[in-house]
């Protein structure tokens, strides 16, 4: 399959500022050297704690926010070099599904309004084919089409995500990010979202980045993962091989701590010592060090690289550097 997307080192730094003057003292490494690609059609789920970087990394591929440094390249153009036209269409080609429906939708709209504004501000289709497009969307994903002169409130969590994914389809994206976007529902429901994403997926050819704190949730839908800790990546694997045969310590211990259905295949739980450290401050070296199980020499003065380790695995650990293998393993 083709890359739709492919992001390289991609940073982003916020200021952190203090003392009298609100001077910059520091940096916030938020997302820091980040790489992987997204192939057309698939699903990439982006999971680790929160405060790890992965909605602000979505963010930036979006370009809602500057990257610090970095590329980002949309079927092979440089997000961050774009004529102001190509943005507007790359504004309608990447779309954002929210984690909080009620937040993300305007309350004093009606949900006909709600679907209607992207095409209208996008100029897309004349009034009438709007509303009858408004119509399509609604049945699109499950809501009844008598319900457009309604407002957010009158819905469910479920019905609000519904028409936050309407709102993210109207505009014909090809790639939807999806940000948590059934970690505020009811288990029953979070499956029902699930599916319908992936019914939407298929139907109309998209591609998807799915961000998570939920593993469970991830093994639902993705394909390929990327787990990442304290703004960096640590590992990228394809789904079977995440859950199966787990490289990097920190995939490890995430895992161990997934209920699984067969009591008989629980993994040991890997209990963390101590806290994810502040991303302001992060440690030298390998930045899991200091909660790290087999923390060795190496990996308090040297960062690991994001090495590949066999088909479509990359991990970023001295564990598995042919340097330092000959003397631990
Ligand atoms: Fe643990 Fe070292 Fe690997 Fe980091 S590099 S995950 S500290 S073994
Ligand atoms: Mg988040």
């Amino acid at each position: 399959e083709k890359d739709l997307l492919e992001v390289k080192e991609l940073c982003k730094y916020f200021p952190v500022r203090g003392g009298l003057f609100k001077r910059v003292v520091g940096h916030v490494r938020a997302v820091d050297q980040v790489s992987f690609t997204v192939r057309k059609g698939e699903t990439f789920g982006l999971v680790g704690e929160s405060g790890c970087g992965k909605s602000t990394t979505g963010r930036t591929l979006l370009r809602l926010l500057k990257p610090t440094e970095g590329r980002v390249l949309f079927e092979g153009e440089d997000v961050a070099r774009l004529s102001r036209m190509r943005l507007r269409k790359l504004r309608r080609d990447m779309q954002m599904v929210f984690q909080d429906p009620y937040a993300s939708l305007n309350p004093t709209m009606t949900v006909g309004q709600l679907l209607e504004e992207p095409m209208k501000i996008h100029g897309m289709y004349g009034n009438r084919e709007r509303k009858r497009m408004v119509e399509e969307l609604m049945d699109t994903v499950g809501l009844d089409t008598g319900y457009a002169q309604r407002y957010p409130h009158e819905f469910s969590g479920g019905q609000r995500q519904r028409i936050g994914i309407a709102r993210a389809l109207a505009l014909r994206p090809k790639l939807i990010i999806a940000d948590e976007p059934v970690s505020a529902l009811d288990v029953s429901i979070q499956s029902q979202v699930l599916n319908l994403m992936e019914d939407l997926q298929a139907q109309f050819s998209l591609t998807y980045i799915f961000i998570s704190h939920d593993l469970s949730v991830v093994k639902h839908i993705a394909e390929r993962i990327g787990v990442m800790y304290l703004g960096r990546m640590a590992e990228i694997a394809p789904k079977k091989k995440l859950y199966t045969c787990p490289a990097h310590p920190y995939t490890e211990a995430l895992l161990s701590a997934v209920p699984v259905p067969n009591p008989s295949l629980k993994r040991e739980r890997i209990v963390l010592q101590g806290d994810t450290p502040s991303p302001a401050n992060p440690p030298q070296g390998c930045p899991f060090h200091i909660r790290c199980p087999k923390v060795f020499d190496r990996c308090r003065g040297e960062r690991p690289e994001l090495l590949q380790i066999g088909e479509d695995h990359y991990v970023a650990c001295h564990l598995y550097d042919k340097e330092s293998r000959s003397k631990v393993v």
